[in-house]
């Protein structure tokens, strides 16, 4: 297992980190909590030392179920961040509240990274006003949390504001292969490097696109002359970059926990070679020509007023074109069964004005539509 640091803190931490977001379910919807446990368990005993939760993630019950996975010693041997999540802050008052709500969630008397969960630029002015810091300063002196961070969806001006308005001590971001010069971007995750704030990263399969490649990128994949899995040439892309401290996996399952594992257990800090390099600029060229929409699922969009489930609908339909033969059919007419569709558009704008991508949402909607029920 690949062992890394946070720059400043003593405790270890380890490239791969269990991010308990897409827990195993049952068929009732609820969490598999003996699997669960099993999987989080054996991921910690074969070295993983970085665990994932937040507030509303399964419901709430994900934080719960983590809880009992930290039971019978696991606590001490893994680094534990939560999220504070900043939509439901009204006040001042709300952001102690809900921190102690999940730590009696955890069972535990203390996290260690406590992020804000999802900024945006405009999100964190709100939590500005409130008074994050004066939060954060109490909960640090009453030992509830240890260290400081934010988890964020927007541009990269809105990035930089934020990494430079307070000396938080990590930062998570979305990066992959494919977003280089999306979000927070590469050049965000150098200045964070640089100001000594440890990166965690999110989406690094972006949403599963990774680990099921088109036909063209396989060919790649199988021409160059180290043979890798599209998801081992994914996590390299990031565990190699010097500022990246570990790299969230959603696991569902223990086949997943296994194949993770086997990919970090041979992973190693050196650079990328040259060919590599060249590799993932045709990768990602070659998944972005055959993408209409380039929709980052970031969700920024979203709610739309009329209920249009854009990011599933611009997702749904660019996976469908990188599949041979793919059709998007199946998937819109769920879409239009859960009243969702893009005939609900009443071309408002609201959607416009916030993506950060820029995307023309309105005319894509239609032409998406206009496809799929051709
Ligand atoms: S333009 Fe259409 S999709 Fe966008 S917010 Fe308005 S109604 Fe929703
Ligand atoms: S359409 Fe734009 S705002 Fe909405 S999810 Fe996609 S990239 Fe984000």
């Amino acid at each position: 297992m690949l062992n890394t640091k946070f720059p400043g803190i003593a405790r270890e931490s380890t490239a791969l980190g269990f991010g308990c977001m897409r827990l195993p379910i049952l068929p009732d919807g609820k969490i598999n909590e003996p699997e669960a446990i099993a999987m989080i368990r054996h991921a910690i005993d074969s070295g993983v030392k970085y665990v994932d939760t937040a507030y509303p993630y399964h419901g709430g019950q994900s934080e719960v179920v983590l809880g009992k996975a930290l039971k019978d010693g696991y606590r001490d041997k893994v680094i534990l961040t939560s999220k504070l999540p900043c939509w439901a802050v009204q006040s001042h008052e709300d952001m102690m509240r809900l921190l102690d709500e999940q730590l009696e969630r955890l069972q535990e008397d203390h996290l260690d990274f406590y992020l804000l969960h999802a900024l945006d630029i405009d999100r964190y002015h709100k939590m500005q006003a409130l008074d994050f810091k004066a939060f954060y300063q109490d909960a640090l002196a009453q030992g509830k949390i240890r260290y400081t961070g934010f988890s964020f969806h927007d541009e990269k001006a809105a990035f930089l504001e934020i990494l430079e308005d307070y000396p938080w001590q990590m930062c998570q971001v979305q990066m992959n292969i494919l977003d280089e010069n999306n979000q927070a971007t590469i050049e965000g995750i150098r200045r964070a490097g640089e100001k000594g704030i440890g990166v965690v990263i999110m989406e690094p399969l972006r949403g599963g696109l990774l680990a099921d490649p088109p036909k063209e990128v396989r060919e790649k994949y199988a021409a160059f002359p180290v043979q890798r899995s599209p998801i081992e040439w994914a996590f390299r892309y990031l565990y190699t970059m010097p500022e990246i401290v570990t790299i969230l996996s959603g696991m569902s399952n223990m086949e997943q926990v296994e194949d993770n594992l086997r990919i970090f257990a041979k992973a190693s800090r050196e650079s990328l070679s040259a060919e590599e390099k060249q590799l993932y600029a045709q990768i990602r060229e070659t998944y972005l020509q055959r993408m209409k929409t380039r929709c980052t699922g970031c969700e920024y969009c979203q709610p739309c007023p009329r209920g249009v489930a854009i990011p599933r609908i611009f997702q749904g339909y660019d996976r469908s074109l990188l599949r041979e033969n793919g059709s998007f059919k199946e998937g819109y007419e769920k879409i239009v069964a859960s009243e969702a569709d893009a005939s609900r558009c009443v071309r408002c704008g609201k959607c416009e004005k916030t993506c950060p991508q820029h995307l023309p949402i309105i005319r894509f909607l239609q032409e998406i539509r206009a496809a799929v029920t051709a």
